[in-house]
């Protein structure tokens, strides 16, 4: 069985593939469904998966618009009040010209399938400029060289330039035009703004063509298990692999923050725009 024509590589599956190309398999080219949890408490996990969904959408509809008086809850959970008063007081993008697209979906095309990626906040500037904002509900800020090496950076900055024509006038972005900068909503007046750039983008352009060569050249029961069980403790196929019974602590992951919103990105293809290259 192989990856079905109409499939999308997104920042989250080929974070799969680089954890566990096992996984990948399992997930996006079998499509098991398999029930267990990926990190204790459950009860933890869906609270901070919740109250992060939830955070998104308030300044999802704030920046559409919605005063914020409107959306600030009396009686919200401490974690989200917390969080939605530093985005209030902080507004990050807010001194940026123009209104910004939200959640906007954007795909490109790499090795015979398409590469997406969705944005929490995208502000194209025609001519000038354009800025990715991604919010992070994590507890840990994570270094500046981590964020650099993430495939989320890779891919959101990649398919930016990749597609920018359709959204510059017809007229590509330079790399040096385009940043991505992530916030912390635990840490408001700490966001790490990641500045891209012609060589960046050669290097994740080689980068991640490679990465689905190989994918794709990858045949029937080819995908190796993870070589450590370290990502297995935070997995929900532990059993299936026979890796384990018990989930990790939440608080112990590393890529906790991103659970929130970590659904694999079913794209409808007919959502989504063509970009004209
Ligand atoms: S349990 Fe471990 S080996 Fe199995 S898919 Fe998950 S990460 Fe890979």
């Amino acid at each position: 069985m192989g990856l079905r024509p109409n499939f999308v590589f997104s920042q989250s599956s080929l974070q799969d593939y680089l954890d566990c190309p096992r996984r990948f398999e399992l997930r996006h080219v079998q499509r098991v469904h398999w029930p267990a949890l990926e990190s204790e408490p459950a009860l933890v996990q869906e609270k901070r998966q919740l109250q992060g969904q939830i955070f998104h959408r308030m300044v999802q509809q704030h920046l559409l618009g919605v005063p914020a008086e409107t959306l600030t809850c009396m009686d919200c959970e401490p974690d989200l009040a917390r969080w939605w008063h530093n985005y209030i007081t902080a507004q990050p993008g807010s001194q940026r010209p123009g209104r910004p697209s939200i959640e906007r979906e954007l795909t490109v095309q790499l090795g015979g399938y398409r590469l997406a990626a969705k944005y929490d906040y995208l502000n194209v500037t025609t001519g000038e400029s354009a800025l990715i904002i991604d919010w992070k509900t994590s507890a840990h800020r994570p270094s500046r060289a981590v964020l650099q090496s993430r495939i989320q950076t890779r891919v959101y900055l990649y398919v930016l330039v990749t597609a920018s024509p359709g959204l510059n006038a017809g007229t590509p972005l330079r790399p040096d035009q385009v940043s991505m900068t992530y916030w912390f909503a635990e840490e408001p007046l700490q966001p790490v703004t990641l500045q891209y750039s012609q060589a960046q983008y050669e290097a994740d352009q080689a980068y991640l063509e490679a990465l689905v060569q190989e994918i794709l050249a990858t045949p029937e029961h080819g995908y190796w298990m993870a070589a450590t069980e370290r990502p297995c403790r935070f997995c929900n196929y532990r059993s299936l692999c026979d890796r384990g019974v018990h989930a990790g602590q939440w608080d112990a992951r590393e890529d906790a923050e991103d659970l929130s919103l970590d659904e694999p990105l079913e794209i409808d293809l007919d959502q989504l725009g063509e970009i004209a290259f």
